[in-house]
């Protein structure tokens, strides 16, 4: 280890980290790590369905004309594949249109102005309202409350998910708590997925409040990054056992399957809860984008299906998940300068830096060309308050791109890791 570093080694890990830089500076670097996007090869993958169903071809498998108005719960034979992926009765999931952020942010709307099961009153005439926000976590998640004013409560991630002792005992005591975010596969940015003791723990425990709502966003079900598929478990079955059917709002999207610009989004939860839905979303739609509902049940046609697809994305962004990982190890292991996270899936890599580092090392990045995610956008209201959290998403850059960008990544951390021991 180089952490009991003496003054005149130290002043040369400096110099050296300065001369990397100002290198780097010379080559007028245009690199981008910031958002998990797929790469135009991942969405090549999926070409076929810039010409499916076909011409003449939009009958559903029940003769549904899809060219139509109509059909508010989406394509039963989409929802039929994804009900085994998502793990929710295909009866009580729906199929929407291509986002499922937008689910989310609807989901909130709704509950805002419209009494949800087992509530006794619209979340809008219960005063101030709170949510838990495990961090890090995912800064769109956190921009939803920010908007509509929600307070948002951090509740520190740990290996097997989100401190339960911590949300146990605040759900219990506070019923203006009404919620809590969790990415529970391969989580946004830790890759942490949760236990099967976290899982049964949200399921069944206590809360103040009658109307909490766990908003499990499984954005990331199927993206496994190695041979082995990680499971997560049953979520609504195990609150539903537990007496506590309506607690749970699933969603889950094809973004990342397919098309991210151009999938399906899904909502999955308790019958009560599925009724107050739809008879929300009658108001606001005729019914969804079924072609590209049939589109994807044909390009799909299972869930074995999407598994084998997810194994040619796996292809793809593996091999940029082991480059970034194998720099991150050569350039800062044994520096003291950073810890990192090894994900098993989905789409992020978190690079945990020294306290009050961060922001630094994201500007000076800037200035060489090379784009970060901004520092705190992984708590809520963009304040890391150790600021030591930065997120790698690797897979949109080309693999030659990547590994300038994350060259460079690492000799910002050096440079303003070293200059912070300095001072
Ligand atoms: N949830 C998480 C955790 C995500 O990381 C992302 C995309 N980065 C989304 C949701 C967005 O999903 P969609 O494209 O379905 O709106």
């Amino acid at each position: 280890m180089t952490t009991d570093l003496g003054a005149q080694d130290l002043t040369a890990l400096l110099d050296s980290a300065r001369q990397d830089y100002s290198e780097l500076a010379g080559r007028g670097l245009k690199l981008d790590l910031t958002r998990g996007k797929p790469s135009p090869d991942q969405l090549d993958l999926a070409d076929d369905l810039l010409t499916l169903p076909g011409a003449q071809i939009f009958k559903a498998a029940d003769g549904t004309d899809t060219r139509n108005y109509g059909g508010l719960n989406g394509l039963l034979e989409l929802r039929q594949i994804f009900a085994d992926l998502l793990n929710v009765p295909v009866g009580q999931l729906l199929a929407a249109g291509n986002s499922s952020l937008e689910l989310m942010h609807d989901a909130f709307v709704q509950a805002l102005l419209s009494k949800l099961p087992g509530a006794e009153s619209r979340w809008v005439d219960q005063g101030p309202i709170k949510f838990l926000a495990p961090v890090p976590g995912y800064d769109r998640h956190f921009s939803i409350c920010e908007r509509f004013g929600i307070e948002m409560i951090p509740v520190p991630m740990t290996e097997t998910g989100p401190d339960m002792a911590v949300v146990s005992r605040l759900v219990a005591e506070d019923a203006s708590i009404k919620g809590i975010w969790c990415i529970p596969k391969y989580s946004n940015p830790t890759g942490v997925t949760y236990s099967d003791e976290t899982v049964r723990q949200l399921a069944e425990m206590p809360t103040a409040a009658p109307d909490f709502r766990i908003f499990w966003d499984n954005a990331y079900a199927v993206h496994h990054l190695t041979e082995e598929r990680v499971e997560v478990a049953d979520v609504l079955g195990l609150a539903t056992a537990a007496g506590n059917a309506d607690r749970v709002f699933v969603f889950g999207s094809t973004s990342k399957i397919t098309l991210a610009g151009a999938g399906v989004g899904f909502f999955g939860a308790s019958e009560a809860n599925i009724k107050w839905w739809l008879g929300n979303l009658g108001k606001r739609s005729i019914g969804p984008d079924k072609i590209n509902q049939l589109r994807h049940a044909t390009f799909l046609g299972s869930a074995e299906g999407v598994l084998a697809h997810m194994d040619k994305h796996r292809a793809v962004i593996a091999p940029k998940f082991e480059a970034t990982l194998r720099i991150l190890a050569e350039q800062l292991g044994g520096t003291g300068l950073g810890t990192w996270t090894e994900p098993k899936g989905g789409y992020f890599i978190t690079l945990e830096v020294p306290a009050g580092t961060a922001s630094a090392i994201v500007a000076r990045a800037a200035e060489i060309g090379v784009v970060l995610t901004p520092a705190g956008a992984t708590h809520p209201l963009g304040q890391d308050p150790d600021d030591s959290i930065i997120r790698i998403a690797p897979t949109f850059p080309s693999q030659s791109d990547l590994e300038a960008a994350v060259y460079a990544l690492t000799t910002c951390v050096k440079l303003v890791g070293y200059e912070q021991r300095q001072k």
